[in-house]
Parts: C-alpha cells; structure tokens; sequence
C-alpha cells in the first residue's frame, strides 16, 4: 500500500543503499572469482519423450564462494549482466564447456552436445562468432558438439541484428535454441526468419499445464508453432510424471527438469550418461 510519507521514506532509503553496497560486493568479489576458479559449470540433461534418452544437456553456472557457499545464478547473473562482467564470465563458461567436452570424448564417451547460455550483452558483442569458434578450436572440438541458448527477449530486442547474428553463429555450424519462450514479446512473424533450431518452452507455463487448461493451450499451441516452423521442442521445469504424460501426449519433443535430473557437476552428469539411463 501506498501509506507512504516521511517515515517510509526513511525506512526506505537507508534499505537501498544497503542493497546498492550489497551489490557493489557481490560484483567486486565475482571480478575474482573467475581468476580465482571458482566458478564451476553444472550439467542438467534434456530427454528424448520418445524414449528417454539423453538428446543433450544444458550448462549451467555455479559460483561456489570460499564464504557464502554456492551462490545461485539468479543472484549474480544480473548484476555480471549491469557491470559487463557476463562478457568475461560468459566467455570462461564457454571454454569450460567445450574443454569439459573435448575431455569426455577423448575418454572415448559419446556425449550428446552441449548448450551454454548467451546473455543479451553477449549477443551483442560484435565478435561473439569469433569468441566462439576460438573457444572450438583451443578445445579441438567439433562445432556440433556445441548449442547456444538465447532468450526470446534477447533476439526480439533489435530482429535485423539478431538475424545477421544467428546465421554468422548457424554458419559455424552451432545449433542454436530460443529459451525462455513465451515469456517475452513473440512476433510470430519474426520468429520464421530466426535460423534456430529449437524453441524451449518456459518453466512458467509447465508449470500448471497438467491442471490449468490455458497453459495447457499456451503449450500445445508452441508445440505445434514450433514443429509447423520445423523446430524440435523442449520443455523445461518438468517436475512430475502427470506434466511429462501431458508433453508426451502432447508430441513434445524433449524434456528438461527436475523428474529426470536436477544441474548436476561434470563427474555426475559423465555418470549419468554411462549408464544409458533412462526415463
Ligand atoms: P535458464 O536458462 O532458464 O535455466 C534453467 C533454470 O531452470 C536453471 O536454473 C535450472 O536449474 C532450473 N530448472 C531446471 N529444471 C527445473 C525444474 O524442474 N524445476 C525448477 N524449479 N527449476 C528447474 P539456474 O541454474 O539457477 O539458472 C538460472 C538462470 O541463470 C538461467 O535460467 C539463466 O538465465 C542464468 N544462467 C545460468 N547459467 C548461465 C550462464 O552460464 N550464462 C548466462 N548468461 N546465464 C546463465
Ligand atoms: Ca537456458
Ligand atoms: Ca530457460
Ligand atoms: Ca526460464
């Protein structure tokens, strides 16, 4: 409620700077956590609904800090994001990601590709194709074995730009998918010119798709947008077995969520694939 006056105001304000001090730490101390490695990435795998097989997995970063313990990305990507640091820290997840895979496959495993999550102001770095194929090749990795996750916002905010961008990014030979979809501003005009190869349906509308009948619309509608568009489809935050029936019913393509794996570190995730589990 807005009973506010003077009183709120001095409640309030001492509030933000805390907060704006609180912020300030947290973005010196992830200026070293990189050079300090402690950074880790997680790995949380995408499943075929057809037969439960691992079709890939997402790479996921986690901050353990000496102090705080494991600080969640929900905390720090947005402030890397306000002071720039999601550049370099972007680019240490991407040389992790592909040194992690070249590694498994020189043990000789048959690891599915992995996708690594690009920010909206490394998207906009007019060298991230460059970034990423030095990335590949310090790795010796084939671009196959690599997938970037943008959000649907991230593209929408200037389309020319975004398009000219994925087709540098599809010429590499990088699969790319729309994440976060649904949430943003979709023209489904603009979404055919994307050269993408998957759309991944946001956790919010999974959430209730197996009770709520407008999500369960929203979700059949994307999954027919995405196939008629000739894109595979995944659904992320799947939780429970009634949410995966939905989805399977549903010609869902893939899932992503905690009924089949939590993020998990790359000794785990190595394990997981090893015993061909599946759903
Ligand atoms: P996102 O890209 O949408 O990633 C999916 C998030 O959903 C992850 O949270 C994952 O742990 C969580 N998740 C997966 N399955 C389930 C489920 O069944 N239930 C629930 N409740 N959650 C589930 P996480 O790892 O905390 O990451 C949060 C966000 O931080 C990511 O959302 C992404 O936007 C950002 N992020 C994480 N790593 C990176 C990175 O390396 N670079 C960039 N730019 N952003 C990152
Ligand atoms: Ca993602
Ligand atoms: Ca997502
Ligand atoms: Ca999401």
């Amino acid at each position: 409620a807005k009973s506010a006056g003077g009183n709120a105001f001095r409640f309030y304000a001492p509030e933000m700077n805390l907060r704006a001090t609180a912020q300030l730490a947290l973005a010196s101390a992830l200026r070293s956590a990189i050079d300090n490695g402690e950074l880790r990435v997680f790995y949380q795998p995408k499943a075929s609904l057809c037969d439960g097989r691992v079709t890939s997995a997402e790479a996921l970063v986690r901050w353990q800090h000496p102090e705080r313990g494991m600080v969640s990305p929900a905390d720090f990507i947005p402030v890397a994001e306000d002071t720039g640091l999601i550049v370099p820290l972007g680019e240490w997840v991407l040389r992790e990601t592909c040194r992690q895979q070249a590694a498994w496959i020189a043990e000789g495993f048959a690891v599915p590709p992995v996708a690594v999550n690009l920010s909206a102001r490394q998207f906009r770095q007019e060298n991230l194709p460059q970034t990423v194929r030095a990335a590949l090749v310090a790795a010796g990795l084939d671009p196959h074995c690599l997938q970037l996750e943008i959000t649907e916002s991230t593209v929408m905010h200037d389309v020319d730009r975004a398009v000219a961008m994925l087709r540098e990014l599809n010429a590499i030979g990088i699969g790319v998918a729309l994440d976060d979809f649904g949430t943003g501003y979709s023209s489904l005009a603009y979404l055919k010119r994307f050269p993408i190869d998957q759309l991944k349906i946001d956790r919010a509308f999974v959430r209730d798709i197996a009770s709520d009948p407008e999500d369960a619309a929203i979700c059949r509608a994307v999954i027919g947008l995405a196939h008629s568009l000739d894109l595979t489809v995944v659904a992320e935050g799947v939780e429970t077995r009634p949410q995966l029936e939905f989805l399977r019913a549903n010609a869902c393509d893939e899932m992503q969520g905690f009924l089949f794996s939590r993020p998990v570190p790359a000794a785990e995730y190595a394990a997981l694939l090893a015993t061909g589990r599946v759903l």
